[in-house]
């Protein structure tokens, strides 16, 4: 196994970036620069905050799947042809480099930190009576979901700008999800945005767009993140963004015009829905492809065996509470219990914790 060989950094220690430094740490020197000591399953988050236990396992300190890489806690905020310079004024050699900085969010640095937000946010649920949520995404769906099945006396109202729920996916699945989300007495209002600065916090009043009232005790903003890629305008990437800010990448997912630097992950401008297992798929043909190049570039052959990465089909699983969920298959779109199996009971936590190596129940 080659380990002191190539200096292979990675930036972003999320879905994509965690499980390639995972994959690549008995091959090259490797090196994850992340803000946060620990890797979030983005997707359990939801849960957590109705269930703050449930993040004990979907919360995984990196250094637990990446025994002997190298951990830098800091932001990336620039890159040269040939290294990384950290927020604390770092600057790491590379050979090769995988940029995975997917979306930006702050969440604090440490794991403790995270349980005990985790733990604030559940108390801010139950101590509401009615809960405001802006936001009618994946994240603004799934929170009401949560909050709707296991604290089914709240008084819950999201508020969406769009026309229809779940703008990623088909008609078909926002139609189904705004149905169910009614029978469980959510209230939704649709092409409406709340005005956060008009609220009145003694009377908890929150204005909409078209004038009305809502009354409730707490809100959760719920609007997508950011791409993570503003600090890349500064550097020797500028040119290799789209005009949505999302890095141009080849098939085999190198960006454009460079053989030793990848992208992967949500932050890529490869056509399909930004979803966690696409970001795994590209993490994995990565990680292959750069064990051959490593390998092949002793043999004089470094691209020989390389593979191309395809883009996903048009799928995706929203969970609604513990046991139902939409999933919008290429032919199919379907709601109730059947997709809820498939995702909403353990939200592929324990098949997420596993492909790091870890052990899926603890
Ligand atoms: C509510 C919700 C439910 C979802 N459900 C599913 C699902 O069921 N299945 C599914 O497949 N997908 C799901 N997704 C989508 C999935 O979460 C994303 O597609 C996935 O997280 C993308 O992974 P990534 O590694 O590209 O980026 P991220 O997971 O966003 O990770 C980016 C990492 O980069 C770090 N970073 C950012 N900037 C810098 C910097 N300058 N320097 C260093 N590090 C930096 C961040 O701290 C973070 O660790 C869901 C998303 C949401 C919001």
């Amino acid at each position: 196994m080659e380990k002191e060989g190539k200096k292979v950094v990675i930036i972003g220690g999320g879905i994509a970036g965690s499980l390639v430094a995972k994959n690549l740490q008995s091959h090259a020197h490797v090196t994850l620069i992340d803000p946060k000591e620990y890797f979030e399953i983005t997707w359990a988050s939801l849960r957590s905050m109705v269930q703050p236990s449930f993040a004990e396992r979907s919360l995984i300190n990196h250094r637990d799947y990446l025994t002997h890489g190298d951990i830098v806690t800091s932001y990336a905020v620039n890159i040269t042809e040939t290294e990384v310079w950290t927020a604390e004024g770092r600057r790491i050699n590379y050979d090769y480099l995988i940029i995975a900085t997917g979306h930006a969010d702050h969440v604090p640095k440490s794991r403790p930190e995270r349980l005990d937000q985790f733990k604030e946010e559940n108390e801010k649920i139950k101590s509401a009576d009615s809960i405001l949520i802006v936001g009618g995404g994946p994240t603004g769906v799934e929170l009401a979901g949560e909050i709707a099945i296991d604290f089914p006396d709240k008084k819950i109202t999201l508020v969406h700008k769009g026309p229809r729920l779940l703008d990623f996916v088909g008609t078909n699945a926002a139609d189904k999800t705004l149905k169910w989300l009614e029978s469980k007495n959510v209230v939704v209002k649709l092409e409406q945005s709340v005005d956060l600065n008009a609220f009145r916090d003694g009377l908890k009043i929150y204005q909409t767009s078209n004038g009305e009232n809502i009354v409730a005790d707490c809100h959760f903003l719920c609007l997508g993140k950011p791409l993570g890629s503003t600090w890349l305008n500064e550097t020797v990437l500028k040119n290799d963004l789209d005009f949505l800010g999302r890095i141009k990448v080849d098939e085999q997912l190198r960006v454009k015009g460079w053989s030793n630097i990848f992208a992967i992950g949500d932050i890529t401008d490869v056509p399909e829905i930004k979803q966690g297992f696409a970001a795994q798929q590209h993490a994995e043909v990565v990680a292959r492809n750069l064990k051959v190049m490593i390998e092949g570039g002793k043999k004089q052959c470094n691209r020989c065996g390389t593979e191309t990465y395809k883009p996903q089909l048009e799928m995706a699983i929203v969970s609604l509470g513990r046991k139902e969920a939409v999933a919008q298959f290429p032919f199919l779109t379907i709601i109730g219990r059947f997709p809820g199996y498939i995702k909403s009971g353990d939200l592929f936590v324990g098949r997420t914790r596993k492909q790091m190596g870890l052990n899926p129940n603890i």
